[in-house]
C-alpha cells in the first residue's frame, strides 16, 4: 500500500472544517494527522466538537487534539477552512513557514500570483505556484477554490465555451450552511428570502475571470466575460440554486447546449482523482428540477446539477444549476485541488523537502 501524506485542517470545528474531516476519513492519498482551531477551541478532543454536518461524524479523529493556529507542529500540507477575518495572515504565516496551505477563504483568491482553482476549468493555472514561491521567497505556498456560488456558475460556463459565453445574468438562491455555524439567526431565516449576502455578487462578477482567464507569461488574462450577479439567502439547509441566463457569442441550438453540458470533463476524470464525480455536470429532465433535497448529495456531492434548459428572448438561453456549496462549493472542492497538486507533482517538492529538514534536525 502506498504511503499516505500527512495532513491537517485549519478551522477543523467549523461547517467546512467538518466536511474536511468526513471527506479524510478514508483517503486513498491523504491522512489526518493535526487539526487546529481558535483558541476557544484549542486543547480540547475533536471528539467534544459538536457534530453539525449530515454525513455521520466519522471516529477516526475522535482523539486529536486540537491545536491553535501555528504552524511549529503542523505537516506540510494544511487544508484551510478559516473564517475569513483569521484566514488572510494566518495562511500567509503558514506558507512563509514551509507549508502548503490548500484555502476555502476569500483573502487570497484574487491575489494574481494564487491560483484560483477549478480542476475541471483551469488545472494549468497551478503553475503560478512556483511563480508565487519565487516572488513572495515561501518554501510554502497557498492554492485557493472559488467562492461556492462562483464554483456552479463557472462550471456551467466553462462548457459553454466552444460558444463563447459573453454576457451572464445570475440569480442564487443560497443555503442556510453557506453561513457557516450558527449562520443566519432562526428568525431571520424561517419562512424569509433575505436579498443581500455581503461580498457575495461581487464575487460571482469577479472570481469567473480568473478563473476563465488565459494563463501567460505575465499571469492571469481575465476574460473578457460581464457578469451580473444578485444573491439571496433561503431557508435550505444545504445547496445553492443558481438560474443563469447567458448570451453566447456563438448561437447554439438547445441540443447543443445540453450536450455541450452533459460531454463536459476535465483533468481530475482524465487522472481518476479519488474525489473526482465521473460527470462533474448531470442534466435532468425533468421540468421541477434540480431541487436541494432531491439533487444536492449527487455523486457525494461533487457533482452539479443542471435542468430547464431553454431560449432565452434577453440573452441565447437560460437554465438552473445546483451545487452542494459545502461540499463541491467548499471542502470538496480543496480535497480535489490537492489531489490535482499532488498527481500533477506540485506537492512532491514540499513534501520532500519537509521530510529532508525534519532528517537534518
Ligand atoms: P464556520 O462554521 O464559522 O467555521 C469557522 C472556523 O474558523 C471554525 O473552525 C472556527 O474555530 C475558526 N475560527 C474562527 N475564528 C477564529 C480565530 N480567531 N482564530 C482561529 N480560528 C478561528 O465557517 P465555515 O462555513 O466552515 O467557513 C469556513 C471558511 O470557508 C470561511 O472562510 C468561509 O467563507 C469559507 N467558505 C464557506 C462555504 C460554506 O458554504 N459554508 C463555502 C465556501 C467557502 P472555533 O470553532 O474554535 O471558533
Amino acid at each position: 500500500m502506498v504511503e499516505r501524506i500527512d495532513v491537517g485542517i485549519l478551522g477543523a470545528t467549523g461547517v467546512v472544517g467538518q466536511h474536511f474531516v468526513s471527506l479524510l476519513a478514508e483517503h486513498p492519498w491523504f491522512r489526518l494527522t493535526w487539526i487546529a482551531a481558535s483558541d476557544r477551541s484549542a486543547g480540547r478532543r475533536y471528539a467534544e466538537i459538536p457534530w453539525r454536518i449530515v454525513p455521520p461524524r466519522p471516529t477516526f479523529a475522535d482523539d486529536l487534539v486540537i491545536s491553535r493556529v501555528e504552524p511549529d507542529a503542523a505537516p506540510s500540507l494544511v487544508f484551510s477552512a478559516l473564517d475569513a477575518a483569521v484566514a488572510g495572515e494566518a495562511e500567509t504565516a503558514f506558507a512563509r513557514a514551509g507549508r502548503l496551505v490548500i484555502s476555502n477563504a476569500r483573502n487570497h483568491r484574487m491575489d494574481p500570483l494564487v491560483p484560483l482553482l477549478i480542476p475541471e476549468v483551469n488545472p494549468d493555472h497551478l503553475k503560478l505556484l512556483s511563480q508565487q514561491r519565487h516572488a513572495y521567497e515561501w518554501d510554502g505556498g497557498i492554492i485557493t477554490n472559488p467562492n461556492c456560488s462562483t464554483v456552479f456558475l463557472t462550471m456551467a460556463l466553462a462548457a459553454l465555451r466552444p460558444f463563447r459565453p459573453q454576457r451572464v445574468l445570475v440569480t442564487t438562491l443560497q443555503a442556510l450552511s453557506g453561513a457557516g455555524y450558527p449562520g443566519v439567526p432562526a428568525l431571520d431565516a424561517v419562512g424569509n428570502v433575505i436579498p443581500f449576502i455581503a461580498g457575495e455578487e461581487q464575487k460571482m462578477e469577479t472570481e469567473p475571470l480568473k478563473l476563465l482567464g488565459t494563463l501567460t507569461e505575465d499571469g492571469i488574462e481575465n476574460a473578457g466575460i460581464i457578469i451580473s450577479a444578485q444573491a439571496t439567502r433561503v431557508p435550505v439547509a444545504d445547496g445553492h440554486t443558481v438560474a443563469m441566463s447567458v448570451l453566447l457569442g456563438q448561437d447554439a441550438a438547445v441540443q447543443e447546449i445540453r450536450a455541450a453540458f452533459e460531454s463536459w470533463t476535465g483533468v481530475p476524470q482524465q487522472l481518476g482523482l479519488p474525489t473526482a464525480p465521473a460527470r462533474p455536470l448531470v442534466y435532468v429532465d425533468a421540468d421541477d428540477r434540480p431541487q436541494p433535497k432531491l439533487d444536492v448529495m449527487r455523486d457525494g456531492g461533487m457533482a452539479v446539477t443542471i435542468g430547464r434548459l431553454r431560449r432565452c428572448p434577453l440573452f441565447t438561453c437560460k437554465f438552473v444549476v445546483l451545487g452542494h456549496n459545502t461540499i463541491r462549493g467548499a471542502a470538496g472542492a480543496a480535497l480535489l485541488n490537492a489531489e490535482l497538486a499532488h498527481a500533477t507533482g506540485a506537492l512532491k517538492r514540499d513534501v520532500v523537502q519537509r521530510k529532508q529538514s525534519k532528517l537534518s534536525v
